[in-house]
């Protein structure tokens, strides 16, 4: 087999495994179908990058098994006329799963060489409709707001007032919510007339949220 075609068998093997992780929504399996998640890892991790596991990637940061960055974008209920704005741009992985099920993407992440390697990552994709800023994700982006969607890839204690703020009425965001050093859990919040409602959907394990933009990289 050549290497795309060895690529694109385990590909299709890892839809395959996220069907069987009980990913329904034929839209976000087709979104992950079209990002190579191999392109937005470590070189020397390259063999596990179709694995449903999560992985290290720089300034010792983690990007999510695939299985729950589906099921996370499974439950921001997109449609293709939405702006979203990520808390945690990380690898860039994330983000660019959004752009094929959204209509600007915003992200947002604490380190400047992870956006800035992010971005060379969307340009190599030819990706359009994101945008990547260093930032303090608690006070979300308003300039770039307000957003129909939410996502935030990092644990925290309680929601930042500024993200509910910067959601536009009927809007989703999705977060695990808690103590970072336990299981944490995926929460759904709808911002309604009466006020902000949640569901819980899952335990999950992310890394904290941590207030301010890094000294360092
Ligand atoms: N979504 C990413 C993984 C995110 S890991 C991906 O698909 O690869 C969590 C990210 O949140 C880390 O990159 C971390 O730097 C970032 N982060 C933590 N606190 C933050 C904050 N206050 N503002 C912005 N980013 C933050």
């Amino acid at each position: 087999m050549t290497d795309s075609e060895a690529e694109r068998a385990e590909r299709a093997a890892f839809i395959l495994t996220l069907r069987g992780r009980g990913i329904r929504d034929v839209a976000v399996l087709r979104a992950l179908e079209l990002v190579p998640r191999a392109l937005f890892v470590d070189p020397t991790l390259r063999r596990h990058a179709y694995e449903d596991v999560a992985l290290p990637i720089a300034c010792g940061q983690t990007m999510s098994q695939p299985s729950l960055v589906a099921a996370m974008t499974e439950a921001l209920s997109l449609n293709a006329e939405h702006k979203v704005l990520e808390i945690g741009t990380g690898s860039g992985y994330q983000a660019a799963v959004l752009c094929h099920l959204a209509s600007q993407v915003v992200t947002v992440d604490r380190y400047r060489s992870l956006v800035s390697e992010a971005q060379v990552r969307f340009r190599v994709l030819g990706l359009r409709n994101v945008a990547a800023f260093v930032g303090d994700g608690l006070l979300g982006l308003s300039t770039r707001g307000p957003y129909d969607r939410i996502m935030i890839t990092a644990a925290g204690p309680e929601l930042a007032p500024a993200l509910v703020e910067q959601l536009k009425p009927g809007g989703i965001l999705v977060a695990p919510m808690g103590d970072p050093r336990e299981v944490q859990m995926l929460r759904r919040f709808e911002k309604g007339p009466e006020g902000v409602t949640a569901t819980d959907l899952m335990p999950v394990r992310f890394v904290p949220l941590v207030p301010g933009v890094a000294a360092t990289l």
